[in-house]
Order: structure tokens, then C-alpha cells, then sequence
């Protein structure tokens, strides 16, 4: 792989374990980190012309990797350094900058509309495709445009209503075209209460989530349930997993979180294999006693053994 731009840090054999929250996943033919627009279109452009197969993922905090080396290049696009421009109410935004990043950038200046998503890990860029969010707020309200680049390297521009966004969905899943960068329409806030407001959130999330530390995760792994009519609210997988008795599933190192029967957990041994064969038995549970079928929010990179092929959705 030769790349011109010398700022654009490639590595070999290194387990991909170490860029997912889940800590799990093999290695791939080569890590490339990149943490600005320039970096990541010449690197796009670049395995393009070179023919090569590739992956991009961000923060991670969404993933759950094959234990089988990837047969493919994954594109990093993550910074620990915001890259973020203000121009009163507008913000504009990378794709690689972390989301907490942006929502203390935000609170700091007074701006509200992405106190919501305070805490939630990942980068915007993963956060625009998932449309990521808490307590029935997400990015997708308050996104204005985004600037994309196609898994082809061709450059565009989308309006929020052209990535159709839904509950933890956008179009760029389908299309897996790459955020470059966001801009973000917010509201006048008062920075002091928002402050106090990212406190109380992050407090929160500190008791109801495990600890990444100490017990990696990817989050939830179901989405939870559409209301079947207009007058009904979403239903908590969380609640079905639980009444299902899910807490008490386990495979090999794969454990669901005591506090949150929608959460799985890597312990001790813990392969991906595990947390695949314990996602198939937690939605057969919910199935079974509810007739209902859950729907992953966490993706799959990879091979599992028994998944069927068209679900390894993110290799493009
Ligand atoms: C402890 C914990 C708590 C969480 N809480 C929440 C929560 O409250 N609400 C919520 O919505 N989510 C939550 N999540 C899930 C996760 O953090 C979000 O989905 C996040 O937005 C994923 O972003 P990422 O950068 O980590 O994406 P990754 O996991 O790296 O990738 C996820 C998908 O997005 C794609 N992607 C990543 N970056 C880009 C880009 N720049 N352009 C195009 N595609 C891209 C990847 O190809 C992949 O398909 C939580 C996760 C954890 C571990």
C-alpha cells in the first residue's frame, strides 16, 4: 500500500482487539489511521487506484470483529484531537472526532441540541451513520449536511434529509458511503446548565453501563422494539431479554451484563465466536417466549462459524 502523505500512520499485524471497545478482533492485512479529511481521501483514493478491499470504522464502540484475520485493509478514522469550527449556532465538524468531544465542545459554548449524546463512545462520523443518541434524542435532529466521500473515492453532499434517518438507522448503512465531515445546526443554550446537565448524564452512565475497563462491550446489542401502532412508545429489548431470563445466558467467555440484560459482556477466554453464538441464543429466547424478533444495533466484521454469508454487511 503506498500512501504519499507521510502524517498517515499504517501498521501490520496488529490485533484489531486494541480499536474496538468489545477489545476483540484479529488482525487484518493493514491498519490505516487517519484523522483528518486529507488524510482519509488520499487513503480512500489510494486503495481505490490500488484495487484493494477495505473496511473503515471509527471508534469501535459498535463492532464486534471476527477471531479470523480479515482478509481486507480497515481505514481508521479517529482523533483524540476535536476538529471543530463554530460559526455562531453552526458547528462544523470531522467525522473523526469523538462524539464526547463534541459534546462538551458544545456544552462549553453555550449550544444545545448534542447534550444527548454526552458519554456515548465513538466518533461522529459512526454516531451520523447509526444515528446515535439517548432518551429519545439523536444527532440526526439537529444535523444540517454532511460531506461524504463514496467507497470509490467520489466526493458529495448530503442534506440530513437525504440520509433518511431513522431510529439507530441512516441510508449511509446501505450505501456505505464514508462521513467526512458534519455540520451541525444547534440552538442557544445556557453553557452553565449544560455543564451541569453532561454531569449528571455522564453519572448516570456510570452506574447503568459497564465499565470499558474492566468489562468491554459494544453497548447494547438489539435495537429496542417499534411501537406497533402511532400512539405506542418503544419497548426495551432489555425488558423482553430480561422476562425472557437472557441474564442467565452465557457462552464461553460471553456474559450478559448483570444491570442490563441487553448488554454482553467479554470476560475471561471471550472469542467473537462467543458473542455470536450467545447473540443467536439470546434472540431464540426472546422468540420463544414473544414471538418477537429482535434486530441487532451491533454489526459483524468477518467470518463467524454458522452466520450466513450476507450478514458480514460492513466489508465492502
Ligand atoms: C458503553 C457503550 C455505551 C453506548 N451507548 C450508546 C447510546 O447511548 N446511544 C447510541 O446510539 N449508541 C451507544 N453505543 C454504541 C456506539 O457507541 C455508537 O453506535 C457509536 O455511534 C458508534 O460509533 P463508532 O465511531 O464507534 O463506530 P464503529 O463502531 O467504529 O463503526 C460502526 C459502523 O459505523 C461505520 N462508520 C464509522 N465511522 C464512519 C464514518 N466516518 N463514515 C461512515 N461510516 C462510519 C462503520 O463502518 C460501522 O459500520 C454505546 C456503546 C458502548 C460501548
Amino acid at each position: 500500500m503506498t500512501l504519499k502523505d507521510s502524517s498517515i500512520k499504517f501498521e501490520e499485524h496488529v490485533p484489531l482487539g486494541q480499536y474496538t471497545t468489545f477489545r476483540l478482533g484479529a488482525s487484518c492485512q493493514g491498519i490505516i489511521h487517519c484523522q483528518t479529511p486529507p488524510q482519509l481521501e488520499e487513503t480512500i483514493r489510494g486503495l481505490t487506484k490500488e484495487n484493494k478491499k477495505f473496511i473503515l470504522i471509527g471508534g469501535g464502540s459498535n463492532l464486534v470483529i471476527s477471531d479470523e484475520p480479515l482478509d481486507c485493509y480497515v481505514v481508521r478514522y479517529c482523533t483524540d484531537i476535536p476538529i471543530v469550527g463554530q460559526n455562531g449556532t453552526v458547528l462544523s465538524v470531522c467525522g473523526s472526532t469523538k462524539l464526547d468531544h463534541l459534546a462538551l465542545f458544545a456544552a462549553q459554548r453555550g449550544l444545545e441540541g448534542v447534550n444527548c449524546t454526552t458519554g456515548i463512545p465513538g466518533t461522529v462520523g459512526g454516531a451520523v451513520v447509526g444515528n446515535a443518541g439517548a432518551w429519545g434524542k439523536q444527532i440526526g435532529d439537529v444535523l444540517a449536511s454532511v460531506d461524504l466521500i463514496s467507497p470509490a473515492g467520489v466526493k458529495k453532499t448530503a442534506s440530513a434529509q437525504d440520509l433518511q434517518f431513522t431510529y439507530r438507522d441512516s441510508i449511509l448503512k446501505k450505501t456505505g458511503d464514508i462521513v467526512v465531515s458534519a455540520v451541525l445546526s444547534l440552538q442557544r443554550g445556557d453553557a452553565k446548565a449544560l455543564l451541569e446537565e453532561r454531569e449528571k448524564i455522564l453519572a448516570e452512565r456510570k452506574t447503568k453501563h459497564p465499565d470499558l475497563r474492566y468489562e468491554p462491550c459494544a453497548g447494547s446489542f438489539f435495537r429496542n422494539i417499534e411501537p406497533t401502532s402511532k400512539a405506542g412508545k418503544r419497548q426495551a429489548a432489555g425488558w423482553f431479554l430480561e422476562e425472557a431470563g437472557g441474564k442467565k445466558l452465557k457462552v464461553g467467555g460471553a456474559v450478559i451484563f448483570q444491570k442490563h440484560a441487553n448488554i454482553i459482556v467479554k470476560s475471561e477466554g471471550c472469542r467473537s465466536q462467543d458473542v455470536y453464538e450467545l447473540s443467536l441464543q439470546m434472540t431464540r429466547v426472546v422468540k420463544e417466549k414473544f414471538n418477537l424478533d429482535l434486530v441487532r444495533e451491533v454489526r459483524f466484521v468477518g467470518k463467524f462459524r454458522g452466520m450466513p454469508s450476507d450478514v458480514r454487511e460492513i466489508i465492502w
